[in-house]
């Protein structure tokens, strides 16, 4: 017999309802729980340490197998290193010597050790030690789950189709998800503009965030209805609950239906402006979402969360393949290929950059790409050869002023010089543009605009740049605010200095895909607006249902208003006059 209902509240952040049963997922580097124990508990831990390396063991032999079985051999046999970890005598003993002396659970005192080791390895200058630091890391993360009785299925392999709730999932756990298998997101923590909460979007999974203890509140097969819309789960939905999502279901289908018809008509108002709509995408595999949208074209591909979740750095040759595969199956349309944003909430898992206290702040984006013009090197090479498709645009994120973007381009510069004495073929007039994402950046906008051929304004970065409020901090969400004036001012300051020189300019932040604020976007005057693929149909039906001039009036109205709050009403009075059917 299914139990009381109970509803937890959040913010939605993707569209949609599922219904299931629940997933909870553990990241790999939650830090394991610590708890001192007796003298009388000592047996007992080493009894529990045993039992999970025999597991351990079990389960890396039964992979291996698995493995050989599937692509031979040879692959299988990178497994043999993890089982080395798992009988290896010096580490076993230093866990079980201080165990007794520290007397701490046996999980906390394995983690310890066993990432002692793999720091001291990972440390060494040698790429062989290197990799056994990975291997440590990787059986670490395995033997701890099996000691806290966690299921040893991740966001990669569930098989099963269940609704993921966790504390938070990291941009990584999301560049490697079953997408088949996974109907919602739930977290404890989390924002709209979270890069998790985007990459939710574009699968076009529903999720809800901040859920404050979800996590903790619902169990491994728990029954819930996840709203997506209206932000909530609902555990032990009733049957009168049931009923009342079935209607609306009823209703979201026929809006979709409507929205679906639209795929081939063309993002234009009623007074005849053509504002280009196209979709921003992760990974290749949302492209087929993209085309099904009725986008006009890839408006961002983050390339980076490529880079995440692997071993290694994809090499020039592996991203030329995955960027071709994009380019090729987005024909005719084009694609704004953006170089690597790493850094922020997106870490590479391999690599052994020191922690930053301020990531957001620190070495990210084109930072992160000037500091090690190899990896930057062998992306924008294998952009450019891509570009001779003749679909292809690049986009620096992050530019934060004039030298910052100069050093940038004679990377490139340097890149077209040695594909064209290597004979590559190349667009030699491939078009430039950069993210308009830090405040600096809008400051200078018209030295910036003589020197590209676009701008895409990042809002997720320009309103977290502008107000100091942290994308991703769900406890200042509240300040984080689009329709802040100051934001205002900064997307009509950079939208006028493009257009002074020439240049078009979009939105590909998350404001781009909010259809309150279509009708103000539309008034600023931006050329184009990139969102998330699922969201691409809304955003159309509504520039097709606004009228520019009622725009224009809108937004002179606003600017006698000095309120995120009052503009946001003004926004959504518009919104709901034309398009009252997509905003609930
Ligand atoms: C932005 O900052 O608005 C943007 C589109 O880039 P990202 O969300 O990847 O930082
Ligand atoms: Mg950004």
């Amino acid at each position: 017999m299914s139990g009381q209902e109970v509803r937890f509240h959040g913010v939605g952040v993707a569209p949609g309802i599922a219904r299931g049963i629940v997933f909870l997922h553990h990241p790999d580097d939650e830090e394991p729980p610590k708890r001192r124990i007796d003298d009388s508990e000592v047996a007992r831990e080493i009894a529990r340490f045993e039992t999970a390396l025999i597991a351990t063991r079990a389960q890396i032999l039964e992979m291996q197998q698995r493995i050989a079985e599937a692509i031979g051999a040879k692959d299988a046999s990178i497994f043999d290193a993890h089982l080395l970890v798992v009988e290896d005598r010096t580490l076993i003993d230093e866990v079980l010597r201080n165990l007794e002396r520290e007397k701490f659970n046996v999980e906390f005192v394995f983690a310890e050790v066993a990432n002692r080791y793999a720091r001291t390895l990972s440390e060494i200058d040698d790429p062989y030690l290197r990799e056994r630091a990975f291997d440590i890391h990787d059986v670490t993360r395995r033997v701890i789950r099996n000691l806290l009785g966690r299921s040893t299925k991740t966001l990669s392999t569930i098989d099963l189709p269940q609704v993921v709730v966790a504390h938070n999932i990291t941009p990584s756990d999301t560049a490697t998800l079953n997408r088949q298998m996974v109907l919602g997101f739930a977290t404890d923590v989390g924002s709209r503009t979270s890069h998790t909460a985007i990459m939710a979007r574009s699968l076009n999974i529903p999720a809800v965030v901040g859920l404050k203890d979800v996590s903790q509140r619902l169990r491994p097969g728990d029954h819930v209805l996840l709203d997506g819309t209206n932000g909530m789960v609902i555990l032990n939905p009733s049957d009168h609950t049931l009923w009342e999502y079935g209607e609306i279901e009823l209703k979201l289908e026929h809006v979709e239906e409507v929205l679906t018809s639209l795929r081939d008509t063309s993002s234009t108002t009623v007074d005849g402006r053509h504002v280009i709509l196209s979709a921003n995408i992760e990974l290749p595999e949302d492209v087929p979402l993209v085309l099904e949208a009725g986008a006009e074209g890839i408006g961002l591909y983050r390339t980076e969360f490529f880079f995440l979740n692997k071993n290694d750095l994809p090499s020039e040759e592996e991203q030329y393949a995955t960027y071709r595969t994009v380019a090729e199956s987005i024909l005719p349309q084009s694609v704004i290929i953006r170089t690597l944003d790493l850094g922020g909430d997106k870490f590479l898992s391999h690599s052994h950059l020191p922690t930053e206290i301020n990531p957001f702040l620190g070495c990210r984006a084109i930072r992160f790409c000037l500091d090690r013009p190899d990896i930057f090197k062998a992306q924008l090479r294998a952009i450019l050869r891509t570009s001779a498709l003749g679909n292809v645009r690049i986009m620096f994120p992050m530019i934060s002023g004039l030298s910052e973007l100069r050093q940038a381009k004679e990377v490139l510069e340097t890149c077209k010089a040695e594909l064209r004495e290597e004979g590559a073929a190349f667009a030699e007039e491939i078009e430039l543009g950069i993210m308009i994402e830090v405040p600096s950046a809008v400051l200078v906008a018209d030295a910036l605009a003589r020197e590209v051929d676009f701008f895409s304004i990042g809002t997720n970065d320009l309103i977290q740049y502008t107000i100091a409020v942290d994308r991703v901090n769900e406890r200042i969400a509240h300040l984080y605010e689009p329709t802040h004036p100051a934001i205002l001012r900064l997307i009509e300051m950079t939208v006028s200095a493009a257009h002074a020189n020439g240049i078009w300019v979009g939105v590909c932040g998350e404001m781009a895909g909010e259809i309150t604020l279509t009708p103000l976007l539309l008034a600023l005057g931006v050329d184009e607006l990139s969102a998330s693929a699922g969201l691409v149909p809304r955003v159309k039906k509504a520039v097709q249902t606004l009228d520019n001039k009622e725009c224009s009036r809108l937004l002179e109205e606003i600017r006698g208003l000095d309120s995120a709050t009052e503009i946001l009403a003004r926004c959504e009075e518009v919104a709901r006059r034309h398009y009252a059917e997509l905003l609930n």
